[in-house]
């Protein structure tokens, strides 16, 4: 098991950084998704009113089987359920009992909901809340609101708690970070975990995206010793985690759910979701009685990119040619130097802010090669290579923040954490110990980001007739699919 879970462990920090499917060219896509998934979170928050208090939801009507894949997860928490349900059974053994499970992992993985399904497999009560509505400024507040949890849990037994975002409660300690309220508030929480008798059949769950942002004292033994990593969906969880959301849902049989799983790549259970759910309402829209592959596909661009913006008056030809040599750029590399699949390529902005988008699904590995990485870095860099090669030095844009930032986080992790620079050699620091305030990591960063760019730039000299097919019939029809590409790539 123990096995199992690192490997899972190191795809998943692996697929954070070289979550390369959209290369946009203006906005932080991926921030705005996170945005959106968080937004729901304030609801917990918001009950917090003191006379508020706990909302406990008796009946959860989630089951193990509503969350697709997550299989080690899932397989992780089955005594968990035992437990809740035999207490006796421990006790008479003698058994340790479960205390605490963190979750932990990307946004929108599903842990909400693997924790309600531990409530309603159990039918114990589920009381959820969030790690935020305990920070309170004023003396004391934070930590009584924490009694008053594990009360109504004790009366309300067998119960889960679960709370969302621990970390903001549950920070590191004496990183200058937190108050002393904050202090108050974290010790309070592991007074009550440690005062809990075996038979008062309380778990504690909680969720957050790090891990390696939690205070020690909360992960040792006997509090939340339990550790379950719940990262983002590969193909065939997506499939399946697709095939739940489409359930009750009117789908022609022209959709093949196996097709759009391969095409979501790095997406959460709840983008995926999102994407069937936008599709039902395009297909809503347009009076049909299906949901065709046609509302499916606008969904997941929705989803990717924004909706498509509908005034484009405002948009001069430069800046439109501008954005076609950009795209077409990510392509090229994409295509011929990484052999990814580019399903398409469209310069219509979005309102997201995007002026153009390509889609790029990498191809699925456990591990990537040093090359691969860098390719993929390239592919990242080819947007602002093809703009410099066509419009001049003085002429970039700034459209390629966006590129330039995820090309820099996936060489920082290159550097530090693959041990893959022969500078630094072979090292893998904490999250917490890596600054570009480092001199010898920012100069090391730079140094390699320098040499893929100008490899890059080689790379679309070398190939610019190809460049230029693939910009002019963006300009001729705003969008070209992958058989558009191969042709233009071809010949
Ligand atoms: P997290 O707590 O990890 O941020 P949530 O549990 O709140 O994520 O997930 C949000 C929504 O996304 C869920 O309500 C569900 O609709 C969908 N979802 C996420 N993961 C899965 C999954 N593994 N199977 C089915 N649906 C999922
Ligand atoms: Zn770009």
């Amino acid at each position: 098991m123990e096995n199992k879970i690192k490997i899972v462990e190191t795809s998943n920090i692996f697929s954070k950084i070289i979550g390369a499917i959209v290369v946009a060219a203006i906005v932080l896509i991926v921030l705005k998704l996170v945005n959106g998934v968080q937004g729901k979170r304030a609801f917990s928050a918001e009950l917090g009113g003191d006379s508020a208090e706990f909302e406990e939801s008796k009946d959860v009507k989630v089951r193990f089987s509503d969350v697709a894949g997550s299989e080690e997860a899932k397989e992780n928490m089955k005594d968990i359920i035992e437990f809740l349900k035999e207490p006796e059974k421990f006790e008479s053994f003698g058994a340790k009992t479960p205390k605490g499970v963190i979750l932990y992992g990307p946004p929108g993985t599903g842990k909400t909901l693997l924790a309600k399904a531990l409530a309603g497999e159990t039918g114990a009560e589920f009381i959820p809340t969030s790690g935020s509505y305990f920070v309170e400024k004023y003396v004391g507040v934070g930590a009584s609101r924490v009694r008053k949890l594990f009360n109504k849990a004790r009366k309300k037994s067998p119960a889960i708690i679960f709370i969302d975002e621990i970390d903001a409660i549950g920070g590191k300690r004496g990183d200058g970070q937190g108050t002393s309220e904050d202090a108050k508030t974290l010790n309070q929480l592991l007074v009550e975990m440690d005062g809990f008798k075996d038979k008062e059949n309380i778990i504690v769950v909680a969720a957050t995206n790090r891990l390696d942002m939690l205070d020690d004292a909360l992960l040792r033994a006997g509090r939340f010793d339990r550790h379950v990593m719940v990262g983002l969906p590969d193909l065939n969880a997506r499939f399946e985690i697709l095939k739940v959301h489409a359930k009750n849902k009117p789908l022609s049989e022209e959709v093949d759910l196996f097709q759009v799983a391969k095409q979501t790549v790095y997406m959460s259970g709840a983008d995926l979701s999102n994407i069937m759910n936008e599709a039902s309402i395009y297909a809503i829209k347009e009076n049909c009685s299906e949901i065709m592959l046609s509302h499916i596909d606008k969904a997941m661009n929705k989803i990717i990119a924004g909706d498509e913006k509908k005034d484009r008056s405002n948009i001069s030809d430069m800046e439109k040619k501008i954005t076609a040599y950009h795209e077409a750029g990510h392509a090229l590399i994409a295509k011929l130097l990484n052999k990814e699949s580019v399903p398409k390529v469209s310069i219509i902005p979005t309102t997201k802010g995007a002026a153009g988008y390509t889609i790029i699904n990498p191809n699925e590995k456990m591990f990537q090669t040093k090359k691969e990485i860098l390719n993929r870095v390239s592919g990242l860099l080819g947007g602002r290579a093809s703009e410099e090669i066509i419009f001049g030095k003085e002429n970039i844009t700034g459209g390629a923040a966006n590129d330039l930032q995820r090309a820099t986080r996936m060489v920082v992790t290159l550097i530090t954490k693959y041990g893959m620079s022969e500078k630094l050699g072979l090292v893998c620091f904490d999250d917490r110990e890596i600054s570009l305030e480092n001199q010898i990591i920012l100069e090391e960063t730079k140094r390699v980001l320098d040499k893929i760019y100008s490899t890059t730039l080689n790379y679309i000299l070398k190939n610019k007739d190809k460049l230029n097919l693939i910009a002019e019939k963006l300009l001729e029809n705003e969008i070209i699919d992958e058989q558009d590409l191969d042709a233009l790539i071809a010949s």
